[in-house]
């Protein structure tokens, strides 16, 4: 069997990567049940349903007729139902626990989010059917529409953006295509922050963009001076993330928009840590000229495997021009999604995507705010400030905060409290597996070392984050008193993996499942993951 499928390395029951021998007959750990790959399972000729034989009809397919089995896996009903009821089980998941990971916000998705964006004149609806049967679809889009432009003080907003990630392309497509118009498309630099985002620089260099990175002071923000020395004719725009990836809200961000405007270039705004300043901060009042919000993040709706995103873009007067199609717009015949005739005249760049968004990330989002109110949503980010500043300070008693002063939604470590211990960030993360707890995001930001990146959101009860700190504080005081190093090393001992090898699963990858034994003449293609 090939490498990354080889199931027995860091498998607890039997020898482990760390050579622990089997604890069951079975390689299961209680009511946690191994689990094979569902091709490993399948029994040629089983079948879970009672087909008729098919009619004979000619075939129409001019020779090129599949000859052998289509190679599916044959399972009975309950072994499937079993199947993928165990692997859910294997998934952590925001509706287990505490789901701590920086820069995610990865927050409680409520039940009436969920129950709305069912609701059969949402959830049921095709994009291609007549625009005249899908008027509150419509109404919603623009709905939320005016929500965020509300929200932001900004003029103009870009619905159809699928991510955050995407939501960046929009906005510096948007950029490219107002420099084209003024003639200024000799401007490629793009000033990227070193507390920027990954993806900031990733988008700007996809674009053709040369990225200028500006280093971050010593206190975890954008070096004002360094960025204005840096500001040319030759810069396009600057991308920074506000509140940043240290967690921390750049305060110089009018001075930076004004030398930025001063230059003749544009600015971009990473919202996608919109929830911490939500109904606090207008960005439109910080000069900001468009700017991606991650409807998955600040407005709750499922990610990270849990279902698409959404990146909708606000843009100011000077870019609102350069939007992409469609527009929704509502005439003597009701709405509908135009193509055409937008409201100001520009170049726009085109669709972005099929159809108009992401339907049930909008419909979720739309139910948050609503049910929240803008008051409601101004304690979302009050609370969820709140929440990181409370595990900041009680994580600093034995943990070492990469900056001074309070932060924003996120509370950010750096590695020097394990100095001289013996056990680095990864092994810190790998024994809170063991405590029940999914790992916080680490090493980033790169800016700091060893960074473990805590935020908590607004949706856990203190119970949750009191347990969640006292089990940190608890491996913390471990890791310092020098008598559990190994335990470390060898964590986590009690989930059904240990350490995989993940530098080989990184540079070798093996994506496709193929047979051990006896191969049939069709081996299956589907992808097998692990
Ligand atoms: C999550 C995130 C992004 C990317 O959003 P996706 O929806 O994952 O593409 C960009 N910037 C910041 C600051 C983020 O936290």
């Amino acid at each position: 069997m090939v490498q990354s499928l080889d199931r027995s390395q860091g498998r607890s029951g039997t020898l482990s990567a760390s050579g622990t021998t089997a604890p069951t007959f079975t390689g299961n750990r209680a009511l946690q049940l191994e689990e094979k790959l569902i091709f490993e399972m399948g029994q040629p000729g089983r079948c879970g349903v009672d087909l008729p034989e098919p009619p004979k009809i000619a075939d129409r397919l001019g020779g090129l007729r599949r000859r052998g089995a289509i190679g599916l896996p044959g399972l009975a009903e309950p072994q499937v139902v079993q199947h993928y009821t165990r692997l859910s089980q294997k998934n952590y998941a925001i509706d287990m626990g505490v789901y701590p990971l920086g820069s995610c916000t990865m927050k409680h998705n409520p039940r009436l989010n969920e129950k709305i964006a069912r609701l059969p004149g949402f959830g049921d609806i095709h994009p291609l059917q007549p625009q005249s049967t899908v008027q509150g679809a419509f109404e919603l889009i623009d709905e939320l529409a005016r929500w965020l432009k509300t929200l932001t003080g900004m003029p103009a907003v870009a619905m159809s953006p699928a991510a955050g990630a995407h939501g960046e392309m929009c906005g510096m497509m948007a950029i490219a295509a107002a420099l084209a118009a003024r003639g200024e498309s000799q401007r490629k630099t793009v000033l990227v922050p070193e507390s920027a985002h990954g993806t900031n620089p990733a988008t700007a260099a996809a674009l053709g963009f040369v990225v200028k990175p500006i280093p971050a002071t010593d206190d975890g923000h954008v070096d004002v001076e360094a960025l204005k020395a840096a500001l040319g004719p030759d810069v396009a725009a600057i991308m920074l993330t506000n509140p940043n990836t240290c967690g921390l809200f750049e305060r110089d961000i009018r001075e930076v928009a004004e030398a930025v405007h001063a230059v003749g270039a544009y600015f971009y705004c990473d919202g996608a840590n919109y929830n911490a300043i939500v109904g606090r901060v207008r960005p439109g009042d910080l000069g900001v000229d468009c700017m991606h919000i991650n409807l998955h993040k600040t407005f709750s709706t499922p990610h990270g495997g849990g279902g698409p995103g959404s990146g909708p873009v606000v843009l100011s007067d000077r870019l609102a021009a350069y939007a992409p199609r469609p527009w929704v717009i509502r005439d003597t015949n009701g709405w509908r999604a135009a193509e055409e005739g937008a409201s100001v005249d520009g170049q726009p760049l085109g669709r972005l995507k099929a159809f108009h968004g992401q339907m049930g990330m909008f419909t979720r989002a739309l139910s948050y705010m609503m049910s929240h109110g803008a008051d409601g949503l101004k304690q979302v980010a009050e609370d969820a400030v709140l929440s990181a500043n409370y595990i900041m300070a009680r994580l600093s008693v034995e943990m070492t905060p990469a900056f001074g002063g309070p932060c924003m939604h996120e509370a950010l470590f750096d590695d020097s409290f394990l100095k001289d211990t013996g056990v680095s960030t990864l092994d810190f993360a790998k024994a809170m597996i063991d405590e029940g707890f999914h790992p916080m995001t680490m090493y980033f930001p790169l800016v700091v070392h060893g960074a473990l990146l805590i935020e908590p959101t607004e949706t856990q009860p203190k119970e949750s984050l009191d347990q969640f700190c006292d089990a940190l504080l608890h491996l913390a005081r471990k890791a310092k008193s020098g008598t559990a190093v190994e335990e470390f090393h060898a964590a986590p001992t009690m989930a059904p993996r240990r350490r995989l090898d993940e530098t080989l699963a990184a540079r070798k990858p093996v994506l496709r499942w193929k047979p051990s034994n006896n191969p049939p003449t069709d081996a299956p293609t589907r992808q097998a993951a692990e």
